[in-house]
Parts: C-alpha cells; sequence; structure tokens
C-alpha cells in the first residue's frame, strides 16, 4: 500500500491513515490556505516499523524521496543544497490528538554548508546560525536521546564568559562559536538524508515516550494506533521583526465566548510559544503591526470554523510580514465552554442538537459543576496570573510533579506550583487540586493539559518568583508561600489566595439548561438519582432525576435522635422488647418518607429495605458501650456480649438484606408501614405518591415470596384502616450473581428488578469492596485488569449476567421494569451498556445526574 501521501493527496477524512495533523494539512492545502508544503508518513507505516522490531520498510525511503522531490519543486529549494538549501520539521500526529506528547524536529536539514547557505541566500547570517544550533540542540534531544541540559548550560556558560545576558545579544559569531561547542558534545550527522531517515524513526518511537503512555491511558486511546509523520517545508517566525509565531483559537476556549483569540510572539519560532518560556500578547497586537496578516489570518480562521463546523485551535507562522498556517484541529475547550459552543452553534445554524450534544464529553459536563470560590467569602488576592483553567481549589503547596504524587496519596489535597510544566508533570498534574505557574500563557503545557484535565490552573503569574532549593513562592509585595502551606487559587479570575476560601457549589448557566433539554429529547433511558435526606432529593430533583431509584433506609437510622432506638431494636432480646422500638422507629421512618414523598411528588420513589450487616449501628469502644448502656438502661455486659455475637467473619456475606426480614419479620414490618403510612398521608395532602418497595440481596423466589407476602398483608392492613388506597411496586435488587442467573423464576413475583452492580460486582470478581485498594491498583497496573470493575461495569462477566437476567426474566413476564442502582449508574460508558441492553432507567448520586442525561442521549444518537 501507499506509504507517503503529498499534502495534495489527502483529506480531513483520512485522519486514520495520516493522522490528525497530516490530514488537516491536507484538508488546508486543498482549501487554498497557505501552508508550507510537505509530505506524510502513513500510521500503517509506524505499525510495520514497530512489528519489524523498529526497523523502516526497505523500500520507504525511496518512495518518501520522490515525495520530497516534489516538494523541492514547489519551494523551489532543495533538501541539503549548499546553495539554496531547503529545511523540514518532522512532525509526529495519530489519529486522535495528542498535544505535546510526542517529539518533533524543526530545521531538519541544516549542516555546516547549507547553514552557511542559508546565511547567504537570506543575507541573515544570525538567524541561520540561531536556526541551526536550535537544530542540533533538538535533534541531539529527540533524535539522539543526548541530555538537553548540557546543551542550556553551555549556552549560558558561553554568555557569562561573554558578558551577555539575553539571546537577542548573541551575535552570528556567537551562535556560530556555539554550533562549535555543541558539536564537540554529540556525533552529530552532517548528512541531511540520515538526519530524516533517523529524525523519522525518532517520531515514530516517540509514540512509545512515558509521558504519552500515560496520556492514552488517561484518554482511552489504544496504544496499537501508532503515529504518521508528516515531512513539512520550514517557515521561520524568528526571522526578524516582521516575523513571529502564534497559537489562536476561533472562540475563546475557556468561556466558550464567540470571539477570536489567541497569543502571537514576534520574532520567535513556535516552539518560543507553546514552551512558556516567553509570555506572548495577545493576538490583537498583528492588528496593529501588520494588519494585513491579520485581516488574513482573521479570515482564515473564520473560514476554518465554518469548514469544519466545530471551535478550531490553529498554530501559525508569520515570515517577514506573510502568513503560514501551521496547523488545525478541534479545540480542548472547558466544560463551560464546550456547552456554551455546542448550544451557540446550534443557533447559528451550523451544526444539530444531535451533533452539540455529541460534543460535551460526560468529563465537561462535570468540571462544569465544579467547586466555585464564592466571591463574597475572597481573602487578599496575593498573586494573580492567567486564568487558565476554571473552578476553585484550595491544597497543600507541593513543588514537583513527585512531592504532588506522594502528597496526595497521603489523602492531601495538594497545589502543584511550577515556573511552568512540562509533559514529565503530568502525573502530578493529574492528582493535583490545581496547578499554579509562574511562566506561561493561555496556551502554554500547563493551560492546555489542565483545562483537558478539569483542574483547575493559573498560569503565567509573573509575580511569583519560584524558589524549588528553598521550597517557597514569594510575591512582589514580599508575602512568601511555603511548601506545605495551605493556598486557594480561583482558576476562574486567575487570583491565588492564601488558606482555604470557601466555595460555592458548582454553577448552572441557560445553555447548561439548553442543552440538558435537548439530552432529555433524545434519550430514551430515564435518569433518577439514589437519595435519602429531602435536601439530596431536592438537588436530584432540581438537577433533572425523574425519581428515586435507591433509598437506603439504614442510612436514615444512622441519625444522631434515633439510633439509639435502632441499637436498641437490635440488642432486644425478646419480641415485646423489639417491637417497643420498633414503634418509635416506625414514627422516625414514617416522618422521613413523608418528607421524601413531598419533595419527589408525582416521581417514583424505590425504597429498599433495611440492608446493612447490623453491628454496623453498634458501638465500638468501650466507653460508647458504657454511654449506650447508660441512654438504653442496658448491663453493659450484656451489650459487650449482643456486640460480640453479631460480629461476622465477612459481614459482606452475611447477616444482611433480605436475610434480615426470614429473621425477624415484625423489622420489615415496620418498614412497610411506614413507607405505605407515609404514602397515605402524602395522599391525604393532596400528593401523588409513587412508593416502590425494593427488596435487596435476594437470592431466589422464595425469599422474595416471603416478604412479598409481608409487604402485601401490611398494606392491607393499612389500607383498610385508612380507607385509601395507593399505588405501589414491589421488586427486587439484582445484586447476587444466584439471582441473575435465576432471574426468569424471580420474574412472576416482581414488577420491577433493579441491579444492584456494587455488589453484583463484588460477588462475582469475590473482590470485597472495602479491601480491594490493597490490590487493585497493582491489578491495574500490571494490567491484571482492564479497568477498576467498580467504575466501570465489567461487560464480560458481570454485563454479562445482567444481559442473561433481563432476557430470561422478560421472556418469562414482558412488562417487567429494570434498572440499574449500582455506582456504574452515573458512568458514561455503562451507561452506553445499559441502555442498549434496554434498561428502563439509570439512578447514580444527585450531582452525576445531568453527566447520565448526556451520557443516556449520547448513548441513543
Ligand atoms: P505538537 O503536536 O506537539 O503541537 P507540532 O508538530 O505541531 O507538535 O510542532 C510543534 C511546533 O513546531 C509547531 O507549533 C510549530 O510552531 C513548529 N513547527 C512545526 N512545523 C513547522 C514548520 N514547517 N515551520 C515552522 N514551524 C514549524
Ligand atoms: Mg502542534
Ligand atoms: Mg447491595
Amino acid at each position: 500500500a501507499k506509504r507517503v501521501y503529498l499534502f495534495n493527496e489527502g483529506s480531513k477524512d483520512d485522519r486514520d491513515l495520516l493522522g490528525g495533523k497530516g490530514a488537516n494539512l491536507c484538508e488546508m492545502t486543498t482549501l487554498g490556505l497557505p501552508v508550507p508544503f510537505g509530505f506524510t508518513i502513513t500510521t500503517p507505516t509506524c505499525r510495520e516499523f514497530f512489528q519489524a522490531g523498529n526497523k523502516l520498510p526497505a523500500l520507504l525511503e525511496q518512495e518518501y524521496r520522490v515525495a520530497l522531490d516534489l516538494v523541492e519543486r514547489e519551494m523551489g529549494a532543495r533538501f541539503g543544497d549548499p546553495e539554496n538549501p531547503l529545511l523540514f520539521s518532522v512532525r509526529s500526529g495519530a489519529a486522535v490528538s495528542m498535544p505535546g506528547m510526542m517529539n518533533t524536529v524543526l530545521n531538519l536539514g541544516l549542516n555546516d554548508e547549507s547553514a552557511a547557505g542559508l546565511a547567504r541566500k537570506t543575507d541573515n547570517p544570525r538567524f541561520a546560525y540561531d536556526c541551526y544550533r536550535r537544530f542540533i540542540q533538538m535533534f541531539a534531544a529527540v533524535v539522539m536521546g543526548a541530555d538537553g541540559e548540557q546543551f542550556e548550560h553551555a549556552i549560558e556558560h558561553y554568555k557569562t564568559e561573554h558578558g551577555k545576558r539575553y539571546d537577542v545579544e548573541m551575535s552570528a559569531q556567537d551562535w556560530q562559536e556555539i554550533v562549535r561547542i555543541f558539536k564537540t558534545l554529540v556525533n552529530f550527522p552532517e548528512d541531511p538524508f540520515i538526519q530524516l531517515k533517523l529524525a523519522v524513526e525518532a517520531v515514530f518511537l516517540s509514540w512509545h515516550t512515558p509521558r504519552a503512555h500515560v496520556y492514552r491511558e488517561m484518554n482511552n486511546i489504544p496504544e496499537t494506533l501508532g503515529t504518521a509523520v508528516t515531512v513539512q517545508a520550514m517557515v521561520f517566525g524568528n526571522f526578524g521583526d516582521t516575523s513571529g509565531s502564534g497559537v489562536a483559537f476561533t472562540r475563546n476556549p475557556s468561556n466558550g465566548e464567540h470571539s477570536f483569540f489567541g497569543e502571537f510572539l514576534f520574532n520567535a519560532a513556535g516552539e518560543d510559544v507553546v514552551a512558556g518560556t516567553r509570555t506572548p500578547l495577545p493576538v490583537v497586537a498583528l492588528q496593529e503591526r501588520l494588519p494585513e496578516v491579520y485581516d488574513e489570518l482573521y479570515a482564515t480562521q473564520a473560514l476554518l470554523e465554518k469548514h469544519y463546523r466545530d471551535m478550531q485551535d490553529l498554530e501559525f507562522t508569520v515570515q517577514e510580514g506573510r502568513l503560514y498556517m501551521l496547523q488545525t484541529r478541534s479545540g480542548k475547550r472547558t466544560g463551560r465552554a464546550s456547552i456554551k459552543i455546542a448550544v451557540d452553534m446550534v443557533r447559528e445554524g451550523l451544526i444539530t442538537e444531535r451533533e452539540a450534544l455529541m460534543r460535551v464529553s460526560p468529563e465537561h459536563v462535570e468540571s462544569f459543576m465544579h467547586p466555585m470560590i464564592d466571591p463574597a467569602q475572597k481573602t487578599t488576592i496575593v498573586a494573580t496570573g492567567l486564568p487558565a483553567s476554571p473552578g476553585g481549589a484550595t491544597g497543600q503547596v507541593v513543588f514537583s510533579a513527585e512531592e504532588a504524587v506522594t502528597t496526595a496519596a497521603e489523602g492531601h489535597s495538594v497545589v502543584l506550583v511550577r515556573r511552568e510544566t512540562t509533559p514529565e508533570d503530568i502525573h502530578g498534574m493529574k492528582v493535583a487540586a490545581g496547578v499554579l505557574t509562574e511562566l506561561g500563557g493561555m496556551t502554554s503545557h500547563a493551560a492546555v493539559v489542565a483545562r483537558g484535565m478539569g483542574v483547575c490552573a493559573i498560569t503565567g503569574c509573573g509575580s511569583l518568583t519560584i524558589n524549588y532549593p528553598a521550597g517557597t513562592a514569594t510575591t512582589d509585595d514580599g508575602v512568601v508561600i511555603r511548601r506545605g502551606d495551605i493556598i486557594t487559587l480561583d482558576g476562574t479570575a486567575g487570583e491565588v489566595m492564601l488558606g482555604d476560601v470557601p466555595k460555592i457549589e458548582a454553577s448552572s448557566s441557560d445553555d447548561f439548561q439548553v442543552l440538558l433539554s435537548w439530552a432529555d429529547k433524545h434519550r430514551r433511558l430515564k435518569v433518577r438519582a439514589n437519595a435519602e435526606t429531602p435536601v439530596d432529593a431536592a438537588k436530584a430533583r432540581e438537577l433533572g432525576a425523574e425519581g428515586i431509584g435507591l433509598c437506603r433506609t439504614e442510612h436514615m437510622f444512622f441519625e444522631s435522635d434515633r439510633i439509639d432506638q435502632m441499637r436498641g431494636m437490635i440488642l432486644a432480646e425478646n419480641r415485646e422488647e423489639r417491637q417497643h422500638y420498633l414503634d418509635i422507629l416506625l414514627q422516625f421512618q414514617e416522618s422521613d418518607m413523608l418528607d421524601l414523598f413531598r419533595v419527589m411528588d408525582g416521581l417514583p420513589v424505590t425504597v429498599r429495605l433495611l440492608d446493612p450487616p447490623l453491628h454496623e449501628f453498634l458501638p465500638h469502644t468501650e466507653e460508647d458501650m458504657v454511654a449506650l448502656s447508660s441512654r438504653i438502661g442496658k448491663p453493659v455486659a450484656k451489650i459487650r456480649a449482643m456486640t460480640e455475637s453479631l460480629k461476622e467473619v465477612n459481614p459482606m456475606l452475611g447477616f444482611r438484606g433480605c436475610r434480615l426480614s426470614v429473621v425477624y419479620p415484625e423489622v420489615t414490618e415496620m418498614q412497610v408501614k411506614a413507607i405505605i403510612g407515609a404514602a397515605v398521608k402524602a395522599t391525604e395532602e393532596g400528593l401523588k405518591p409513587y412508593p416502590e418497595i425494593m427488596i435487596p440481596l435476594v437470592i431466589n423466589v422464595r425469599e422474595i415470596r416471603l416478604v412479598s407476602k409481608i409487604i402485601d398483608r401490611v398494606i392491607q392492613e393499612v389500607v383498610q384502616e385508612k380507607q385509601i388506597s395507593v399505588p405501589y411496586k414491589i421488586g427486587t435488587m439484582m445484586e447476587t450473581p444466584r439471582a441473575a442467573l435465576g432471574a426468569d423464576r424471580l420474574a412472576p413475583e416482581v414488577e420491577f428488578m433493579s441491579f444492584g452492580t456494587n455488589d453484583l460486582t463484588q460477588m462475582t470478581y469475590g473482590f470485597s469492596r472495602d479491601d480491594v485498594s490493597k490490590f487493585l491498583p497493582q491489578y491495574l497496573e500490571k494490567k491484571m485488569v482492564e479497568s477498576d470493575p467498580f467504575v466501570s461495569l465489567d461487560l464480560r462477566a458481570v454485563g454479562r449476567l445482567m444481559e442473561l437476567a433481563v432476557t430470561e426474566s422478560r421472556a418469562r413476564k414482558p412488562g417487567i421494569k429494570y434498572g440499574i442502582c449500582g455506582e456504574h449508574g452515573g458512568d458514561p460508558r455503562s451507561i452506553q451498556f445499559f441502555h442498549d441492553l434496554g434498561l428502563d432507567y439509570v439512578s447514580c448520586s444527585p450531582f452525576r445526574v445531568p453527566v447520565a442525561r448526556i451520557a443516556a442521549a449520547q448513548a441513543k444518537v
């Protein structure tokens, strides 16, 4: 197959073949935009390279030399020609964007002869030797694996010896001398074709850099894809004052505003902008100094956005007053921006509602819902930088990624403070609550990566002076922030504050509501919430929950005003004593349920009967036992003995769930009386309660029959007494493998089944949910499991059990409602599966409800 494509031979639809960068360079070329010509070596070639044990295919060089000839003709210069040299950039680019994760080599093709030629041709020796030394430095580091630091040291040393401080003070002779020194440090190949071949190999190999691995893991990008290599004629932003490099977004990537947004550095190569070592000017600065270039750039960005129908992130260079486009791609954006852009673009007629829904990732929704610093509570701002990634974060100051990781592992929230960040710092950024850098713009590494992660960040905080060895960051006003201090970042405003500043719950916006209403229109799965308290339930309802999918009644008994009654009930020595406490508990339970029915008026509320191991309620220390003894008037010795006897070796597989109903039917009676009693009261208040009573931890149909009988009988009693009837349903929680495997037999007895995927996963794997952290990290690291099965549903086994349960029970009794109420109910990847399985609803924690609404819509679109 063809391995090399010229820029006029591909299009934006060739991402898989040419990588995103290569495909878009082709597209821009075809659109007639000013793109320096070049060619792309395909991603299948990269896979060939790896399969052959990191060897380029035999014929590849011949193939790309043909393409290279055509590029030379187009550009009117020749690769390696001492009189009229053509230089190349050798760029990486996978099908999925991995910004900054792989390697790039610039100015390739220079050697002693062609550098001299470039100097003559451009009549700019200073520029030529600056390029040459940059090239050696980059080539040595990226291709030859040399230590990059030594070059910086060599330059520093030279500058000190010659009384110079800044690059601008360096003359052509100075750079020439630097080149000579560099060449004593590495064995640099002069032959341009050897340089090219080595660079192509190096770019392929950079697919496997550690930072690229981390990035792929975080973003679920398959390891097998590989990267394309793009070889492109160089243009020079460092040519002089009418040259420069920039990065721009067609809309504001931070807040989504529809205004052209970007940064530009005069007389600088593109790498200077991305590295964040100089703080750039806003792109409008071009308008003053090079108005024609600005106009062309402005028109180009508008055209590209319209063409791609998405916000674009552009890289461009200006050489001697001429604009060149080097890259376009869909721009990374914050959650807030993604929602605003999606909604605006539908209004502008650029995309459809369905497309808009697909543009917003669940992470975006989540980050939109991040906490914000309470403006009313702001303390003195000690430093201000760029609002690189929104949200509020408080944490202990650390100065390195390693420290961030260890401190976070100890359970502390951390703020990572750096002069700038590099891809080497990703693992630290990942665990940090916030990132603060002294240098760099809105498009610097720190800013881009933090936004992508939804981590709050401030960049370009120039009023800080960071001293790594001392572990301090000092503001211009002399405030010293030390390692371990607590600081707060407001990433939305770019403000740094001392101490822990209160935050307000994440905000909402009209755009967000609009998008969610589209999600509701396009989804089939219903979304409910797991909630017990009226406050949580109200929050859930506000966030769009269509009912409660799991009300864990045991949580209602942990409150301080009733836990003693609960304990008394558990410790009761006979039925009368137990009944005494149950009568008290009934009052609590009924009024709690009534509150819940009031909040959830008109919507279903699934109430699960008592589930936890009983001993969880009992006092654990001697002190607590003594205290309880005096409160409920029972001898300490009795309490101790009972507590002891209730201890279980394996409580998760112990005396819980409907097993309690079998042994203590009176507890279930009380609960049903409370639930139905509350429903009756709600009805009397004119409300519409829809209680659904759920039996937990079922293993067979006899349990369901026994408990249903209790439920039906109690309900009959209540209804007769009150002369009022309420609709209700009885269902079962599907959380033991046995229940799933025997679902057809359970079916005739129930009206709904709700999968308790936490327990179902625990029992399918035999992984204790509470102890899994002892070995799961190693399991993930050693790839013993693909992902944490408690986060994202395991489709292979747990999913199969669910599928079997649904198929067989549905065949036996059509019309059963199916739900899921484990943690997976809020996990987008799992939601896709639940949709495909044809469940009726997912139930998740209140704050995940919007994420689930979007994910449910995406599952259908
Ligand atoms: P990344 O994928 O990390 O963004 P790129 O391949 O885009 O890497 O290259 C990084 C930078 O190198 C670009 O932003 C651009 O400024 C510069 N660059 C790449 N190719 C060229 C070129 N042909 N001429 C001038 N500068 C280039
Ligand atoms: Mg780039
Ligand atoms: Mg359970």
